[in-house]
């Protein structure tokens, strides 16, 4: 990539030999980290939060110069990823994430009942790879970081070979947190690498015992394989790309076509398309609410001007992607922007093509990771179902629905909240909220395990594995499961939820 000549001459790849001591000395770090309290766990993530939020200007210059993002949006996703790291740090203390539970013994019980207390322990040093387009939220202090902080595991950041200097300064403020927490020092790491080697290496070290990876399907899928190729599998949360499908309904397309389509265009070219959840697919009944959707969408989108976007490669990507798209037979472009792009910039575009033509093409089911968007047009109600059932999982799904379009779609609604993580109604999939109740992720290929998410506290729970601990003495037992709740954690408790000692 076209950041590699800078990677090479600054931050040279680690080697093999560098890797190894990096992941002796996290292993090392992982026996006395994971003895921490929540309580200290969470200072931690705190101290890192305080350090990136009074962190010189220098550090949005460096961010826009490697990523050309602006001034705004990544003082935005400065913030978001301060208020990630003390709202997990808040999540970590609380404890729900440990899943405790108590089960006392009952020796009257004929066999006599044992005492039987679970929870969840950190899995060990977890390897981190991060994504170009959130230099801050989905990177090196972001929200896997500081997941696996919170369960209890040192950390290992492979930098983004597109923002290495962002990455760097951002590493010196989490190594001046454990400084300042006085911990040892190799509960986080960061290495650099502009080839794959480096991030194999990483993956397949006997001492890796997780992944957390944001980005490309490509990316993610050569990390799963790797991982799953060791002699000791070990679990990959890779968060990929996404096509973000969405459903007009009748009834909605009826009322609000024009307005729709103003929202939509907003979204679609958002931060130049550069969204995990940016909606690349949206799908109607073939008719004239549907063309007037359509019209207003291309009317918007001719006005929208080109943006640069993070790095050439990037833009390179986008630029090949869309025309093999565009390239589809049966696939006819709506409209383009009106304004000539610079050099690496994308200029949003909005295709169609039939619901047949979808159904039988997968290449139009893939991501084109910039300012574009397919809109599909189906010949009727049961076509729009047979898309939802041979679309692959997805981050988002979004409904454009009247309460009487749900209620007459009950087949479309139960098919689509089968394929994605975070189910939308009447809005766009852009914009992740970071809350416990989110869910970021979802079935294959959006992620490699749609049973967990990478945004919100219970993206802790994906470092963990649960122990039971039975027939132990309280003074032995782990202070999340002694019978005073000296954490004052909530606790299911003889099946019930509490804080209660016993
Ligand atoms: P990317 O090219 O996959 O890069 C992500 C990281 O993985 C980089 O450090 C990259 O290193 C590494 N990597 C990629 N392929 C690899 C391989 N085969 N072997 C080893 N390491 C590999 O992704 P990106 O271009 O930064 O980000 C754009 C993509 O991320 C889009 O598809 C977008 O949808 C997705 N994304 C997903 C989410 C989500 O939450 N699901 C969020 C943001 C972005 P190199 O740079 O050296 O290749």
């Amino acid at each position: 990539m076209a950041f590699t000549q800078k990677v090479i001459s600054m931050y040279k790849d680690a080697t093999v030999a560098e890797i190894n001591e990096v992941m002796e000395k996290a292993w090392k770090a992982f026996h006395l980290y994971r003895k921490l309290s929540i309580r200290q766990r969470a200072a931690l993530m705190r101290a890192i939060a305080t350090g990136l939020d009074q962190s010189p200007d220098a550090l949005i210059q460096t961010a826009m110069q490697e990523t050309n993002l602006p001034e705004a949006r990544l003082r935005n996703e400065k913030a978001r990823t301060v208020f990630q790291l003390n709202s997990y740090a808040d999540a970590c203390e609380r404890g729900e994430w440990l899943e405790a539970r108590i089960d006392t013994a009952n020796p009257d019980r004929n066999p006599p009942k044992p005492d039987i207390r679970k929870m969840l322990v950190p899995l060990g040093p977890v390897v981190v790879f991060g994504a170009s387009n959130f230099p801050f939220a989905y990177s090196t202090a972001g929200g896997d970081t500081a997941c696996a902080l919170a369960a209890g595991c040192p950390v290992i950041v492979k930098a983004h070979p597109a923002h290495p200097d962002t990455s760097e300064i951002v590493a010196g403020i989490i190594h001046e947190a454990v400084k300042q927490q006085q911990l040892p020092e190799a509960i986080f790491a960061h290495v650099h690498g502009a080839s794959f080697e480096v991030g194999k290496a990483l993956v397949t070290h006997p001492y890796t015992k997780a992944v957390g990876f944001t980005g490309s399907y490509l990316g993610g899928k050569a990390l799963f394989d790797w991982a799953n190729q060791r002699k000791e599998p070990i679990p990959v949360f890779a968060e990929m790309g996404s096509i973000n499908p969405v459903w007009l309904l009748p009834g909605k397309l009826q009322q609000s076509a024009t307005d729709i389509a103003k929202m939509y265009a907003g979204s679609i070219t958002l931060g130049v398309g550069q969204f995990c959840t940016n909606p690349g697919l949206i799908i109607g009944v073939e008719g004239e609410p549907l063309q007037q959707f359509i019209t207003a969408l291309g009317n918007e989108i001719r006005q929208i001007a080109p943006g640069t976007m993070l790095h050439p490669g990037i833009a390179k990507a986008y630029e090949e992607k869309k025309s093999t798209a565009l390239g589809q037979q049966e696939v006819s472009t709506v409209a383009k922007s009106a304004t000539a792009p610079a050099a690496n910039q994308g200029v949003p575009v909005i295709a169609s093509a039939t619901g047949k033509a979808f159904l039988n093409n997968p290449v139009l089911h893939q991501e084109v990771f910039g300012p574009y968007s397919l809109v599909i047009r189906c010949a009727d109600a049961a076509e729009m179902l047979q898309v939802a059932e041979k679309i692959e999982g997805q981050l988002t799904a979004t409904l454009m629905a009247t309460e009487q379009d749900m209620l007459d779609n009950d087949d479309l609604v139960e098919a689509v909240k089968n394929i994605c993580g975070r189910f939308i109604l009447n809005s766009v999939p852009t914009g992740v909220e970071v809350c416990l109740a989110m869910q970021h992720g979802g079935p294959f290929p959006a992620s490699t395990d749609g049973r967990f998410t990478s945004v919100g506290a219970d993206g802790i729970k994906r470092f963990a594995r649960p122990v039971s601990f039975q027939g132990w003495p309280d003074s032995l037992l782990p202070a999340e499961l002694k019978n005073g709740n000296p954490l004052g954690i909530w606790r299911t408790v003889n099946n019930e939820v509490t804080k209660n000692t016993l």
